[in-house]
Formats: C-alpha cells, structure tokens, sequence
C-alpha cells in the first residue's frame, strides 16, 4: 500500500514507500517553543546513527516524513562506504528556516538529541549553520560540527575527498592518474567546489567554470586561469571530466544528451535525477561516480575529527575514498553494471557483515 500525502496518518508509517525497516523514529514536539521535528535512525549496526539536521518548511508532514526516511537510510548507506563506524541518521526540524528559529526551538531539539543518549548524532544541514548548532549543544552533547566539537569547517575534507574520487575516475575511464593537462569543468564555486577546482588546479588540470555570483568566478579566473561558461552551458563544455558542485539533479534528460565529458565526479548531493538518468550515463559510457561515496569527506571530518588535534586519520580515510572507488568501478566495469547500483551493493553488504 503506497500512503499519499492527504491520507498520511501515524499507522501508516510503516507502510509508507520510504520506509525501509528504520529502527526508531521519534517525533518531537514542544510547543512552548513551537518545535516539530522527527528524528530517524535507519540502522546502527555498525555504529550510533550519524547524520545532519535539516530545517525545511515542508508542505505536509508526510513530506517532512518521507524526506527524514530517505535521508537517514542514505546516510547508512554513505558511513558505510566512508569506512566510518556509525549507522544511518537524520533529523528534520518543520519550518521556515528565516524565521522560525530560536534559541528556545534549538534548545529543546537538543533535548530530543540528548533523550537518544548518544544513539543519534547529529550535524549541520540545508537550513542549519554553526550557529544553531552551538545552541543545541547548550542542551545535548551529542550534536557536532563546530570548532569547538571537531575540525569545524567540513568543507576541505569535502573537497578533499571529491579530488580523490576524481582521480578515481580518471583512472578507471583514462587509464591514468595524472590530471596534468587534463580539462575539468566545475560547476559552483562555493565551499567545496572552489577547493575542489584549487586541488586540481595544483596537480595541473585545466578549469572550465561557472557560477551564479560573478565575483567567485573572478577569483577562479585570477586564481586558477580557468576558462568561464555560461551557467545553463557548464554541462556542455569539451572536457574530460564535469564536476558537478552546485545543485541536485543537474544529471537529467535535458543535460545528458548534451554532455561531452566521458565521467562525472563532483559533490553535488543527488546529482541524478532518478535512476533512468544513471542508465543514460551507462548507455553514452560516460562513468557516473556515486555522489554520496566521492562526497563523504564531510561527514568523516565530522564523526572522526576531534577538537585542537592533528586531522591526520581524517585526512587519511577521506583519501581513501579513492580507493573505495576504484573498487567499485572496478567491480562495475566487470559486470557491465551502474557503479550507483555497484556502490548500493557494497554498503548493503558491509551494514549485512556488521554483527
Ligand atoms: P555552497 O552553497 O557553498 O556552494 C554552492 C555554489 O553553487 C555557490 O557558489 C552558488 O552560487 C553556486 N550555484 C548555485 N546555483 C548555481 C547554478 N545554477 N550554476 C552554477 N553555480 C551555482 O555549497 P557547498 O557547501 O560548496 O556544497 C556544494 C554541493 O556539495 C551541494 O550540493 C552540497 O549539498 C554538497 N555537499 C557539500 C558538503 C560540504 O561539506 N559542504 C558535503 C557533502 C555534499
């Protein structure tokens, strides 16, 4: 039985098409604070449930539901193949992320966090800075991302991870490893993607680039000599490899008969539109490289980084990323299979090997 949004209720939670046996789900409400939020833990077998806060105002809270059940279960799938030792976790707060926060919101979210006593963790995501983060800290010691509970910053350990997993590509398309002379085509320049085009500036490629604010495009320009595209043509510029940093679904049935890289590997989360769009890729052999494997950099900097010490062992499993590829576009190439159902495979096996 598939539920929609007008018929949503509490029973039918577990028939509901997102649902995939998550463990727990709280749903949290305080009304002096005017709080609605869910919490969901898809699977801890291999850890505590790890995974960001998003504040969003959602149109139902079957929406909010739905998004939580899917976030979560993606983040298991994601701490998995990052190597990390935690499960799948997420949480969404209902609101207006402009002007529905407050001291007193973030407080009592961080009680909901402290309630799971250290079986849920969680982080910034869309709609929550460094700031609310603080806040809930006031009230739980089980939510991270700031200086002062870890390395701060995630994005250089992002767009860390993301070079690494391009070298990945590179080598499983190209046959090599070497990026000198090579052309990327990066699209966003913000957190991640100007690191990213930084990295690979440094081992010699040549840079395409695009984004919507004209005075990070200037830097590119000074900074890395990059070459500028349109915005609505970066996906369609000669190169050998585009690098998606901006916006979800930019991989689509508009884009990809337009494409002339031969792979894809940047940061963006859910770069594919639906599943057809990662069969196109396949059928024009152009190597799609699993947005929430290349892009996991993040969220081990966050579960392994610790406060005023080295990032030495963050550093070193966010490059093993590379690896994590490599095998499994290997292991793609092998069977002729989508590396996205390869990478799916694989995460699913090490949560089933985890006693
Ligand atoms: P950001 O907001 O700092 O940067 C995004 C950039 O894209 C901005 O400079 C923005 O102007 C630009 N942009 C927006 N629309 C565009 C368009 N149509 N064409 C070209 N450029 C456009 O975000 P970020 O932290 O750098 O993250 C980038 C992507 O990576 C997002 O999809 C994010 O979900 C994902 N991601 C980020 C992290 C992280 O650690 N920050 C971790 C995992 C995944």
């Amino acid at each position: 039985m598939t539920v929609r949004p007008d018929d949503f209720t509490l029973s039918t939670v577990f028939e509901d098409e997102a649902f995939d046996n998550h463990e727990q789900i709280v749903f949290c409400r305080d009304e002096a604070s005017g709080l609605k939020a869910i919490i969901a833990l898809h699977n801890t077998r291999l850890g505590p449930a790890m995974g960001g806060t998003r504040m969003w105002k959602y149109a139902s809270s079957h929406d909010a539901l739905t998004d939580v059940l899917r976030l979560s279960r993606g983040m298991t799938y994601k701490n998995a193949l990052a190597g990390i030792p935690f499960g799948g976790g997420k949480a969404v707060i209902l609101g207006d992320s402009r002007t529905d926060k407050s001291d007193a919101l973030f407080e009592a979210f961080g009680r909901y966090v402290e309630g799971l006593a250290g079986r849920y963790i969680t982080a910034e995501d869309v709609g929550i800075s460094t700031g609310d983060i603080e806040i809930m800290n006031r009230s739980t010691r089980f939510a991270r991302g700031t200086e002062a509970t870890g390395l701060g910053d995630p994005s250089p350990y992002t767009a860390l991870g993301v070079y690494h997993g391009i070298r990945a590509a590179v080598a499983a398309r190209f046959g090599h490893t070497d990026l000198g002379g090579m052309t990327f085509a990066v699209q966003g320049l913000g957190h991640v993607g100007f690191g990213v085009a930084d990295l690979l500036h440094k081992a010699g490629g040549k840079l395409v680039v695009a984004d919507i604010k004209d005075a990070v495009v200037n830097r590119a320009v000074e900074a890395f000599d990059a070459d500028v595209a349109p915005v609505d043509r970066i996906h369609a510029v000669a190169c050998d490899v585009f690098v998606p940093c901006a916006l979800g679904a930019v991989l689509n049935a508009e884009t990809i008969p337009e494409l002339k890289a031969k792979a894809v590997a940047g940061a963006a989360n859910n770069q594919l539109a639906g599943f057809a769009d990662g069969r196109a890729l396949h059928d024009r052999k152009i190597l799609y490289t699993p947005d929430y494997v290349i892009n996991a950099g993040g969220v081990i900097s966050i579960a392994l980084g610790q406060p005023d010490q080295p990032d030495t062992e963050v550093v070193e499993r966010t490059r093993r990323i590379e690896t994590t590829l490599g095998t499994i576009f290997s292991e793609a190439a092998a069977t002729g299979t989508q590396p996205e159902i390869i990478a799916d495979r694989l995460a699913e096996r090490i949560v089933a090997q985890a006693s």
